[in-house]
């Protein structure tokens, strides 16, 4: 579904993606763990042109994302972020109704229906006229995540979708992601959870000062880890 090919970004004459590449198949969860400033969020940015690579390709379907297509591309690709991005003037329902209707043209009754049904997916029908403010941080994070479902995307990026919450909070949102990873959502998924990643992960990628250090299924990797500096890491991590 999602193919990275090459993606390179510099800031300032670093180089903070130094030729990402990897493949995301239809159903499956990528989780991406690194160091503070390895990239993680630069490479999901540039995903959808958040950030803008440098060099190197994104395609999606087989059809490369690129500036004159980026609306289009970026309606197919949900990004759920750390610090939720909820329209804080719009209540629950509207944040999840919105985007269907202003940008996937969905008729109002129709994306009225979709937004209840992913508010129930996450377990908040019943704040649907509830405002941002007067939801818990981890209930506004579901919210988010109810608004990228109700736009039917491809494929799901989440950017450390729970560190912004307190640790009691971060269950309700790590069980919403478990489940929609077992119902067969195609995601990529920066998370420091580890419980998440070896539960959920078709496969961990880890990264480091740019590059992809190593990959592979998450018993392999928290049971032996070929590189020295993945181990390292996930022994403080995990
Ligand atoms: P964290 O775990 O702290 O979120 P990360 O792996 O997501 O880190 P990035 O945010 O992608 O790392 O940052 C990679 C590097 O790029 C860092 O050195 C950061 O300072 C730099 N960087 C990121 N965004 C910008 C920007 N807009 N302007 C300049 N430098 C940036
Ligand atoms: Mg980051």
């Amino acid at each position: 579904v999602l193919d990275v090919k090459g993606v390179k970004k510099s800031y300032g004459g670093v180089e903070v993606l130094k030729g990402i590449s990897f493949s995301l198949h239809r159903g499956e969860t990528k989780v991406l763990i690194g160091p503070s400033g390895s990239g993680k969020s630069t490479l999901l940015r540039s995903i959808n042109h958040l950030t803008h690579p440098d060099d190197g390709k994104v395609y999606l379907k087989g059809e490369e994302v690129t500036d004159s297509n980026i609306d289009k591309m970026r309606a197919r690709i949900g990004f759920v972020f750390q610090d939720f991005n909820l329209f804080s003037h719009l209540t629950v329902l509207d944040n999840v109704r919105i985007c269907q209707i202003r940008v996937n043209g969905v008729e109002r009754d129709k994306a009225t229906r979709r937004a209840y049904e992913e508010l129930e997916r996450v377990g908040l029908s019943d704040r649907a006229d509830a405002y941002p403010a007067e939801l818990s941080g981890g209930q506004q994070q579901r919210v988010s995540i109810a608004r990228a479902l109700a736009m039917d995307p491809d494929v799901l990026l989440f950017d450390e979708p729970t560190s912004a919450l307190d640790p009691e909070l971060t269950g309700e949102v790590v069980k919403v992601m478990q489940q929609l990873a077992s119902d067969g959502m195609t995601m990529v998924v920066v998370t420091h959870e580890m419980s998440f990643a070896r539960q959920a992960a078709d496969e961990i990628i880890f990264m480091e000062k740019g590059y992809i250090v190593e990959q592979g299924d998450p018993q392999t990797l928290f049971t032996g880890a070929e590189n020295e500096r993945t181990r390292a890491f996930l022994n403080v991590i995990a």
